[in-house]
């Protein structure tokens, strides 16, 4: 591996006598992970049927080393059994774990690893804003919610800033996974070695004290701050986090962590938990119901004879007729906003028609009308095709075993696919 020589010197002066070993472990390929969404699954049940060989990460109770190569491939990972994770980067959950998580604000959210563990550990509970200041990216976070079923998040696509400006002093908990240098992903994202510079990691420290900034003035008296990089500059790391505690004395450091790749079966992450101990929490106004007799009514009709009961809470008709079950707290968001709760489906002005994050939100025993495919019928689900079943017409969500995949629509003997295109394999 062609590493820069700057970034050589500075890993030898930090590591001293620990630096060959620290050179030698870009010898070895990196580790692959996954985590079980106890959303979804209990730990105990997936292991009982894993597709593959596991073996604990040490750190997360839920995170397992894998070999598989292509365990983004398995109708597991498109049921959102698990989310394939970089080892190091879950012991955030170490420190989100202990804090109180009524109000969480994930600021640099996307794809969505740390985010999808942290509504793990909310268990449904309380309201999650992942937030992901670049457009692409939120999609593909949105995406991540929605396959991981989680239910009381909000995916927004905004700057920290005009997040610190809609929602002041609100949050329990601020995860600030922030952008960074990389240097603890090398070996795992080789593409981004070229683009190393002492210059580039000093932008991106300035890039972290601005976000930082931000997340500061979002945090409710109490409530903490979980920062975290996959770097190994100080200056984006330690530093940062000292030189943020010298403008924010309202916060103290509570844990830090740094993990190398020769110390642990991981790449390179830091990670602190910062507790703002002085100031008061700020309410937001809740987040504006807009409802839609109509469109409601579409929805209760479809919901009659598809939920076993329907779910309660709030339904929001945008206007372009997308309807949201609006998770129980969530506040007046303010910013662009690309998935609220649970979305439900669309109504035309005539019928409603059902989203695929619906049949990603539920458990088979909550819905009537569930088909478990086979194995084989799985593949060719996911791959988009009809299949031949003999079931009463109308809209059935198909799964892996008990695990939602999504909808199809049963008509005379055939399940038209309802995987949206870009979901397909
Ligand atoms: N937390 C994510 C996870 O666990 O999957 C990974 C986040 S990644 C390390 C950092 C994210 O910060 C990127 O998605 C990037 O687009 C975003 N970002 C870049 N510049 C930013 C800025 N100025 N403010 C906030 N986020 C930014």
């Amino acid at each position: 591996m062609n590493l820069p020589e700057k970034f050589l010197n500075r890993m030898q002066e930090r590591l001293g006598k620990e630096y060959p070993a620290f050179l030698a472990s870009y010898e070895k390929p990196p580790h692959k992970a996954l985590r079980v969404n106890t959303l979804k699954i209990s730990r105990e049940e997936f292991l009982k049927n894993a597709p593959f060989a596991l073996s604990p990460v040490p750190w997360e109770e839920n995170g397992f080393y894998i070999e598989e190569e292509r365990a983004g491939s398995y109708p597991e990972h498109f049921a959102g059994l698990y989310y394939c994770q970089e080892p190091s980067a879950m012991c955030v959950g170490k420190l989100t774990a202990p804090v109180s998580k009524e109000r969480v604000l994930d600021l640099c959210a996307a794809p969505g690893g740390k985010t999808t563990q942290v509504a793990a550990q909310m268990k449904g509970n309380g309201v999650l804003i992942s937030n992901e200041i670049d457009a692409g990216r939120a999609k593909i976070l949105s995406q991540n919610a929605e396959r991981m079923g989680v239910k009381n998040c909000a995916v927004t696509n905004a700057s920290p800033s005009q997040l610190a400006e809609k929602l002041p002093c609100y949050f329990d908990l601020v995860l600030v996974d922030a952008p960074c240098s990389g240097e603890g992903m090398f070996k795992k994202e080789p593409e981004a070695i070229p683009h190393w510079s002492e210059n580039n990691v000093a932008l991106c420290a300035a890039r972290q004290k601005e976000i930082l900034d931000c997340a500061a003035l979002t945090v409710a008296g109490g409530g903490c701050i979980v920062y975290s990089t996959c770097t190994f500059a100080e200056e984006e790391d330690e530093k940062q986090v000292r030189a943020f505690l010298e403008r924010h004395p309202e916060f103290v450091l509570e844990e830090e962590h740094k993990l190398y790749p020769h110390e642990v079966k991981g790449e390179g992450h830091y990670c602190a938990r910062l507790k703002k101990t002085e100031g008061g929490t700020r309410n937001a106004k809740p987040y504006p119901i807009k409802r839609n007799a109509t469109a409601n009514k579409a929805f209760a009709e479809f919901a009659k004879d598809f939920f076993a009961e329907t779910p309660k809470g709030e339904v929001t008709t945008l206007d372009d007729g997308r309807m949201y079950l609006v998770p129980a707290g969530m506040p007046a968001l303010g910013v662009r906003t690309l998935r609220l709760g649970v979305e439900l489906g669309e109504f035309d002005g005539k019928i409603f028609k059902p989203a695929h994050a619906l049949a990603m939100s539920v458990k088979r025993e909550e819905v009537k009308k569930f088909v478990a495919l086979t194995p084989e019928e799985c593949e060719r689900y996911l791959s988009g095709e009809t299949l031949s079943k003999d079931i009463a017409n109308g809209w059935c969500v198909v799964g892996f075993d008990k695990y939602p995949l999504g909808f199809a629509k049963a008509v005379n003997g055939t399940l038209k696919n309802h995987l949206p295109k870009g979901l397909r394999k």
